[in-house]
C-alpha cells in the first residue's frame, strides 16, 4: 500500500550554514510531488533526508504516521519504502540490464524465477524487453535512464525520489521520458518526490509543484495556482515572465484587481502578494502570455504602445521581444503570426496576468507621466 509522507518542520545545517530551515511538506499517497528551485536552494538535500542518505538536525519525517527520521531516530535508506533515480543512472555496471532490476527485488521476493518474470515485465514496460543481457556500459544514455526506471518501479515503493533524471540528456528524448516517468509512476501507484530546476519539466509533471528558495518553501500548490497567483515576486519571476514594470496604484477597481500608472502606460493588474488598501507602489510583472500584440493605435486602459526588437520563430509561432514606452523589454510574447522587427505595436494586457507586487519605494513621478500625457 502507498504511504502518505509527512515532512514537518525539518531542518539541516551544514556547519554553521543553515540549509533547510522548518520544512513542512505533505506528499499524499500516491501523489506526483515536484520540488522546484534555483541551483543551491536546498533541493538534493531536502531529497537526501527524505531518503536517508543524511540525517536531519531539526523536525521529523514520517510515513503513514510512522516516525523514520528525527534527530535521535534515522531509519536507514533499504527500510524507508521508496527507491531513487539519479541524474547519473547509479547503475550497477558488472550486472546485466535484467539483473539491475532483479536486484532491486531481492529485498521482497525470495523466489529467483518470480523475480525475473516481474523483473523481466518491468523491462518491456520501459521498451527494454530486447536488451535483457546488455551491461549498462552497452545502453544509451536514455535506455540506461529507463532501466534506472524500471529499477526503482519494480518493488512498486510507496515513494520515488528523482535526482534531476533529464538534465543530462537531449531535449527530444528528454521530452519523451518525462512522458514515460509521468505514465508509469502513475500507473504503479508510487508516491514521486522530484527535484529539478526546471519550471516547464515541474509543471509538466506535477500534481503539486513545492518552490524552494534559500533553503526555505515560498510556495506549495498546483501548478496552476502557482502560475497564475504566485506568492512572491520571486516565485513569479522563477516561473517564467516576459518582464517588470515599476508604477503607482492610481485606482482601485474591484476587490482582485488594480489600476496602476507606469512609465509605459497605465495598466490594470491583478492583486498579488500582500497588497492591501495601504499599498501605494507596486511592481507589475507580466507573463508572457499576458500580452495581445495589436496594430498600433492608441489604446485605453491595459494597453502598452511598443515596438518590435526581434522575433523568433518557435513552430508553433512566434515569441517577439517588444520595447514599450519607457524603455523596458518585454521578452517573450506570443503570437501565431509574425510581426516584423521595428513594427510600431500595441499590447492588450490581460489583466488576469498582469501581476502587481508591493514595493517600498516610488520609482515613478506620476507628475512627470502627466506632464508627459502618459496618465489621464
Ligand atoms: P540544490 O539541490 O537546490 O542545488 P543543494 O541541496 O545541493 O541545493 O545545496 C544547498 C546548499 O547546501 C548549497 O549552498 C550547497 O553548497 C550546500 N551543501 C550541500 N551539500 C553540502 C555538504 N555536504 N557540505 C556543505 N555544504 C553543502
Amino acid at each position: 500500500m502507498t504511504k502518505r509522507i509527512e515532512i514537518k518542520t525539518v531542518s539541516k545545517a551544514y556547519g554553521v550554514t543553515n540549509v533547510l530551515e522548518g520544512i513542512d511538506l505533505t506528499i499524499e499517497a500516491g501523489e506526483f510531488a515536484v520540488l522546484l528551485g534555483p541551483s543551491g536552494s536546498g533541493k538534493s538535500t531536502l531529497l537526501r533526508l527524505v531518503g536517508g542518505l543524511e540525517k536531519i538536525d531539526a523536525g521529523e519525517i514520517r510515513f503513514d504516521g510512522k516516525l523514520i527520521a528525527s534527530p535521535k531516530v534515522h531509519t536507514p535508506p533499504d527500510r524507508r519504502d521508496l527507491s531513487m533515480v539519479f541524474q547519473d543512472f547509479a547503475l550497477w555496471p558488472h550486472m546485466n540490464a535484467l539483473e539491475n532490476v532483479s536486484f532491486a527485488l531481492e529485498r521482497y521476493e525470495k523466489d529467483s524465477k518470480v523475480r525475473r518474470r516481474q523483473s523481466g515485465e518491468m523491462l518491456e514496460r520501459v521498451g527494454l524487453a530486447s536488451k535483457l543481457d546488455r551491461f549498462p556500459s552497452n545502453l544509451s544514455g536514455g535506455e540506461q535512464q529507463r532501466l534506472s526506471l524500471a529499477r526503482a518501479l519494480v518493488a512498486r515503493p510507496s515513494l520515488i525520489l528523482f535526482d534531476e533524471p533529464l538534465s543530462s540528456l537531449d531535449a527530444d528524448l528528454k521530452e519523451r521520458l518525462r512522458i514515460e516517468i509521468s505514465e508509469l509512476t502513475r500507473q504503479v501507484g508510487s508516491g514521486a518526490l522530484y527535484i529539478t530546476h526546471d519550471q516547464s519539466e515541474a509543471f509538466a509533471l506535477a500534481d503539486r509543484v513545492a518552490l524552494l528558495n534559500d533553503g526555505k518553501l515560498i510556495q506549495v500548490d498546483k501548478p496552476e495556482v502557482i502560475y497564475r497567483s504566485p506568492a512572491t515576486p520571486f516565485v513569479a519571476h522563477f516561473t517564467g515572465i516576459a518582464g517588470e514594470l515599476e508604477g503607482e496604484i492610481i485606482d482601485w477597481c474591484d476587490d482582485a484587481s488594480v489600476i496602476v500608472a507606469t512609465r509605459a502606460g497605465t495598466v490594470v493588474a491583478k492583486r498579488c502578494g500582500s497588497i492591501d488598501a495601504h499599498s501605494k507602489y507596486v511592481r507589475i510583472m507580466l507573463r508572457g502570455s499576458a500580452a495581445k500584440i495589436n496594430k498600433s493605435t492608441n489604446g485605453g486602459d491595459g494597453t502598452l504602445n511598443g515596438r518590435v526588437v526581434d522575433v523568433a520563430f518557435r513552430g508553433r509561432g512566434y515569441d517577439h521581444v517588444i520595447e514599450v514606452s519607457g524603455g523596458t523589454r518585454l521578452v517573450g510574447i506570443f503570437a501565431h503570426d509574425r510581426w516584423e522587427r521595428d513594427d510600431l505595436v500595441h499590447l492588450t494586457l490581460n489583466a488576469d496576468q498582469t501581476l502587481a507586487f508591493p514595493s517600498d519605494d516610488a520609482v515613478i513621478d506620476l507628475d512627470l507621466l502627466a506632464a508627459d500625457g502618459q496618465v489621464a
